[in-house]
């Protein structure tokens, strides 16, 4: 789902099977979800399903019949079941000790957590997935390190709520090669920093320890990249989503990151045309927009979720007025983006390269960002490119 951001490689056609991993977040996720299943199908015909729409069984099943099987979120034994069931185990017993890894050989995700403690009025993931329950710091260093061993250059660190890392087990003490740490997300970018790979953090809520690790990005020992959903800068709409943050605060906090790492690429995704959104409500987002001046955006119309508690609240807004929204919101922060990729030209920058004349800068997640374009390269190579020219989105330059 490109809302939260997540989608596997799409290089369906010489797959030996694809696995399609779903979101059911919002409904925009869920047509997303669907159409990628279909797109899949068409291109290579064996597909598996998982993620969290995979609990939907009928509604998959009835618009793609021919999926090969349907997991729920999370459930890797079930997926490996799956796959075996219908491709011959490969044998390696180095890579058998990685599990599944749905990303091209150069980067994987890196999963520290499931589930959540907060309670968004627009969001069903904790009545799916329950609190937060996260991993044991030694099992995620380890699996880590395999994976950069195993040649990964760049590894995403994902949760729901990366910066709540440990709370629910008290920041407990585990061991990494012989040494204690505290499950905490301080100690673990620390621990991540010297595997030698790229470290980029997702879904990073502004509590006070996140000013902890941007010394770190500085440093660069992890990618200077924080995605931080904001979801709203309206303080009333903020308390109605049940958000925790507060507008004015993230402010200071972004102009504080900015000054301790000023190479800092923030990145961050807002709801517009929740239920009540007033027009003054929005005209307050779009200024915190202008005044923050970020540099990746995502943004979605509200859409209600069976099961969110939102779907009660009053007012909702006309689709027209929802989609004008969007419309205006895309538009400034496209002026703003543009702005910020033009003051990259001229700049040589380091890319990691997906594929031959496509790479990605510490600015670009895969998928959800911008792309680095150029002539030749090999798939994980990490290059330099000189930047000519830049566009609301992407960079075009020269490799060195
Ligand atoms: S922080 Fe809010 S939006 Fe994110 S998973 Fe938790 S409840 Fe859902």
């Amino acid at each position: 789902m490109r809302a939260e951001g997540y989608e596997t490689s799409k290089q369906y056609a010489h797959a030996d099977l694809v696995i399609v991993n779903t979101c059911g977040f919002i409904d925009a996720a869920v047509e997303e979800s669907l159409g990628a299943i279909g797109e899949a199908l068409a291109e290579n015909g064996k597909v598996i399903v998982t993620g969290c729409l995979g609990v939907k069984n009928d509604l998959i099943r009835a618009k793609h019949p021919a999926v090969l099987a349907i997991t729920g979120p999370h459930d890797t034994p079930a997926v490996m079941s799956a796959v075996h069931a219908h491709l011959p185990k490969p044998h390696d017993p180095y890579t058998d000790l990685i599990g599944v890894k749905l990303t091209p050989p150069h980067y994987a995700y890196l999963k520290i957590a499931e589930g959540c403690n907060h309670r968004c009025s627009f969001c069903i993931i904790p009545s799916m997935r329950g609190d937060l329950v996260s991993r044991p710091i030694g099992e995620v260093l380890q699996e880590a390190e395999n994976l950069v061993k195993a040649g990964v250059k760049e590894l995403l660190v994902i949760s729901q709520d990366t910066s709540a890392y440990g709370v629910d087990v008290k920041y407990r003490t585990g061991f990494w090669q012989g040494r204690p740490l505290k499950t905490r997300m301080t100690q673990l970018c620390e621990s991540l920093g010297q595997l030698g790979a790229w470290v980029r953090l997702h879904y990073v809520y502004p509590y006070p320890h996140v000013d902890e690790v941007i010394p770190m990005m500085a440093e660069g020992k992890i990618l200077p990249y924080l995605d931080a959903p904001f979801q709203h800068a309206s303080p009333r709409i903020l308390k109605l989503m049940k958000r925790p943050a507060n507008a004015e605060k993230v402010l200071e906090r972004i102009r504080d990151w900015r000054a301790a790492c000023p190479d800092i690429t923030i990145r961050s995704t807002f709801i517009v045309g929740f239920p009540g959104e007033t027009e003054d409500d929005f005209r307050e987002l779009l200024s915190f927009l202008k005044e923050a001046q970020l540099d990746r955006v995502g943004c979605f119309e509200y859409s209600p979720v069976e099961g969110a508690a939102a779907n009660a609240l009053p007012d909702p807004l006309p689709p027209e007025v929802k989609r004008y929204r969007k419309e205006q919101f895309m538009r400034t922060q496209e002026a703003i983006s543009a702005s910020k990729l033009k003051r990259k030209v001229g700049r040589t920058i380091k890319v990691l390269v997906d594929e031959p004349g496509v790479g990605r800068s510490s600015a670009d997640a895969p998928e959800i960002d911008g792309i680095v374009r150029f002539e030749g390269g090999k798939a994980g190579q990490f290059r330099d490119v000189t930047i000519d020219r830049a566009d609301e989105h992407d960079l075009y330059g020269r490799l060195q």
